[in-house]
């Protein structure tokens, strides 16, 4: 007799997948930053995602009345909304005669503006979508956090590359406020530290459009979309 036992995730289990997903999000927010920003800079990553007109009614920040990229004037709205590279791909999935450009980041409903399809843009917070808190109670770095940090930035200084004599450093500077949340963090060596001693930082807003790119072909598929 064969009994079937549906696949019910320990707390383990969830508990690692989180941990996991929460990494990979760190990962990428620390490439991002390291190509868009300086030590000197914070900064607020946002991911761009298509909704269709159905799911974007439900969307709590819905203010669009218009959709981002229209059927009627789709090529020049997907080159002014995500640039020259999506529209050319666009062009050619509609001269293949292929059924869709984007999918639904909501539904997964297939998405072809040439077949009339509208297109509405959403923006999340990388960590508002990954529940990540943008905020700790706490201002000092534990041990833990510390490696983490270390690892995640491979153990060079933010600013200079340097990999001796390392400290993490709070971006927004504790005397300020700032919090020990990570991406107040980053480790620095101690010349880059105290060059930057209680200076306060600048924001920076980096718009990423993963949810347009082609579809991802390594085991990262699926993370996130
Ligand atoms: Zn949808
Ligand atoms: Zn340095």
């Amino acid at each position: 007799m064969y009994l079937l036992v549906p696949e019910v995730p320990s707390r383990r289990d969830e508990y690692e997948q989180t941990q996991w997903v929460r990494e990979e999000c760190y990962r990428f927010y620390v490439a991002q930053r390291r190509a868009s920003c300086t030590y000197l800079q914070l900064m607020d990553l946002w991911l761009r995602a298509p909704y269709c007109s159905e799911c974007i009614l439900s969307y709590p920040f819905n203010f669009k009345h218009f959709p981002d990229i229209s059927s009627a004037n789709w090529e020049e709205d997907i080159e002014c909304q995500l640039g020259e590279e999506a529209s050319a791909r666009a062009k050619d999935a509609e001269a293949e005669g292929a059924s869709s450009v984007f999918q639904c980041k909501r539904c997964g409903k297939d998405l072809a503006p040439w077949n009339g399809d509208e297109i509405y843009i959403v923006h999340y917070h990388l960590e508002e979508h990954y529940q990540i808190p943008l905020e700790t109670a706490g201002r000092t770095v534990s041990k833990g956090l510390k490696r983490k940090i270390l690892r995640l930035y491979d153990n060079k200084c933010f600013a200079c590359g340097e990999t001796k004599n390392l400290h993490i450093d709070h971006v927004l500077p504790r005397a300020s406020g700032g919090t020990a949340a990570f991406r107040n963090l980053q480790p620095l060596c101690e010349r880059c530290g105290q060059k930057k001693g209680d200076s306060q930082p600048e924001e920076v807003e980096v718009y990423s459009d993963i949810y347009f790119g082609p579809y991802p072909s390594d085991g990262y598929e699926g993370l996130f979309w």
